[in-house]
């Protein structure tokens, strides 16, 4: 259909490219026109989307759909690695433990029993499709990041472990007669029939719009990066799946648990690109403007804090910073080039096409919004509140990294309840009378033909960014509402797909700003100078936001 389209996403990315172009035929092979039902819809084709389609693939037809290539997704940008207990020096306790201390209280233990215990047999299970991880002769190799007391993240070509992760998910797709795929048809809305979800709309990259039903529908669809001015994320994750749930009345839960990455590049010009933490794994180190190694000051554990700690110590020191546009500083050059050069050659070479060598230069770097823990909320077979609507991965929020990720345990957790949704929504379909036709579920169609969506999600991202990031405050985040409310009524009609993105952007801000008003504490990613403490009398628990306001349970 689209053989063409494989555009990459990085600057670094080019000769992968080519040398899966064999691949990608397949793939293109496999893209069919669209039916009008199908046993099973997953949105979505990151790890959690395809995990599940191989999972159902044995039961049904699947349709997966993503709205842009099929490689384009969080995915396929993740770097550093998965975390799994399989070492020899590891123990699964280990990791929960680690898993559970990140989440700062409030981790859903069955989650977190389920993404440790599960993990291993998920990844042996991807090493047998032909993932490959990276090896000292025969055997895995394991290198540590913050908060892991292990070293237990495997990793592959050094830094693509995403990449290489997807790879091998799609080759394996790309066997099962049952799964095709629809690359470039954006979901717009759900549709529902008595009261269960059977279907979604969909835009197509020149605007056909179609409507395709099926028994379930799987939102896999990513995170809410593009929620702020500045992420790593790429363009793709503007929350879609979570807006769409939340307007078809499904329950949406800790989206004020936004985690920031302590370091993302920052040159003018240039991408939003993540410096993966591995590299202070490695050994490599913060500077301030005035070159000082500040972290040590900050917290015992330096460089190798939690990714919220080390981000809020960032976000300090540039503020005490007197420069008009100021930076720290990422300084691996004290290790060794060869080392650097081999161990990461996508983050180097990916930095050296902005004029900055890591392994000799100080690397200018500022936090970005990463990664979303909250989501829509599911039970641990990946069901939402509403018949028929699963989700999985980063759209979701099964509890399972509490306030704050563990980091590399979001491909796992993927994987881990990707392959769970997939085989609930298989068991499901043996009683569930397909529907044929159905309602939307989506917000209103009102909105402004005047208003470009360009300008308008540009205004909530930076509005986002400046009240609703790092650092909270009551008064920050009463100024974010009014705007959000404000803003409502100059919402883009919904005539385009960036039109639809500019309203799903916006939703997923009013519920992060309204969870974060909500939550009277600081705790994990989310920190509010009014209140710094824990209050787990009040707030040990998970948020669940809606039309109506925020309840905790
Ligand atoms: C730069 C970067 C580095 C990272 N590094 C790591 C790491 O080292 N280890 C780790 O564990 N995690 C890492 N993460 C996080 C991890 O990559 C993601 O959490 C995970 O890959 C999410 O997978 P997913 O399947 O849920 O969604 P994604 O991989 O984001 O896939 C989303 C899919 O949904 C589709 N989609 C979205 N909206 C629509 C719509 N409206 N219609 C149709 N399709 C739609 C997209 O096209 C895409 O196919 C990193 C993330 C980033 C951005």
């Amino acid at each position: 259909m689209r053989n063409r389209r494989y555009r990459t996403e990085s600057p670094a990315s080019g000769s992968w490219i080519r040398g899966l172009s064999q691949f990608f035929v397949t793939i293109s092979s496999k893209m069919s026109k669209l039916p009008a039902y199908v046993d099973f819809i997953v949105v979505g084709a990151g790890v959690a989307g395809l995990r599940a389609a191989i999972a159902l693939a044995e039961t049904g037809k699947v349709l997966v759909l993503a709205k842009q290539e099929l490689t384009e997704s969080n995915t396929q940008y993740a770097q550093g690695g998965i975390a799994v207990a399989l070492s020899d020096e590891d123990e699964i306790s280990l990791h929960l433990q680690d898993t559970i201390q990140a989440g700062d209280g409030i981790v859903s233990a069955d989650a977190a029993h389920i993404l440790v215990e599960e993990g291993p047999e998920r990844i042996q299970e991807l090493i047998a499709w032909g993932t490959e991880f990276d090896r000292e002769g025969t055997r895995l190799t394991f290198t540590r990041e913050a908060a892991h007391s292990r070293d237990r993240i495997l990793h592959a070509h050094g830094d693509s472990t995403g990449r290489e992760i997807g790879r091998a998910l799609y080759a394996k797709a790309a066997t099962l007669k049952n799964i095709s795929f629809s690359a470039f048809e954006f979901t717009a809305s759900l549709h529902m029939t008595a009261g269960r979800i059977c279907g979604v709309d969909l835009i197509s990259a020149e605007g056909r719009m179609q409507t395709v039903n099926s028994s379930a529908v799987l939102l896999a669809t990513g995170g809410a990066g593009h929620v702020y001015s500045n992420t790593t994320n790429p363009a793709v994750a503007t929350a879609d799946g979570i807006a769409m749930a939340f307007h078809a009345g499904a329950e949406i839960s800790d989206m004020e648990f936004v985690q920031f990455h302590p370091t993302a590049l920052y040159v003018k010009d240039a991408p939003r690109f993540l410096l993966s933490e591995a590299l202070r794994g490695e050994g490599a180190v913060l500077r301030n403007a005035e070159l000082h190694r500040f972290m040590p000051k900050y917290n015992d554990a330096a460089e190798m804090a939690p990714r919220d700690v080390v981000a809020r110590a960032i976000a300090h020191e540039l503020e005490v910073c007197r420069l008009k546009d100021p930076v720290v500083y990422l300084d691996m050059t004290h290790l060794k080039a060869d080392h650097i050069r081999a161990r990461f050659p996508r983050i180097y070479e990916t930095c050296l096409q902005y004029n900055v060598d890591i392994a000799i230069d100080l690397v200018p770097i500022r936090p970005a919004a990463h990664y979303l823990m909250g989501g829509i909320k599911t039970d641990m077979q990946g069901r939402s509140s509403l018949p028929g609507l699963y989700a999985a991965g980063e759209a979701a929020c099964t509890g399972v990294h509490g306030a704050n990720r563990l980091a590399s345990n979001s491909l796992l957790e993927g994987l881990v309840f990707g392959a769970r949704a997939g085989h609930a929504m298989r068991d499901e379909l043996r009683h569930v009378s397909p529907a044929k036709d159905g309602e939307a579920k989506t917000e209103p169609a009102a909105g402004s033909q005047a208003s470009d969506p360009e300008h308008f999600i540009q205004g909530v991202q930076r509005l986002m960014w400046d009240k609703v990031g790092i650092v909270r405050s009551r008064q920050s985040l009463m100024e974010a509402i009014e705007f959000l409310q404000k803003a409502s009524l100059e919402l883009p009609a919904p005539s385009s797909r960036r039109s639809c993105e500019g309203r799903n952007i916006h939703t997923a801000a009013q519920l992060i700003a309204r969870s974060a008003m909500a939550r009277l504490e600081s705790r994990g990613a989310h920190y509010r100078t009014d209140y710094p403490e824990h209050d787990d009398a009040k707030f040990r628990k998970h948020s669940i936001v809606g039309e109506k306001g925020v309840r905790f349970v």
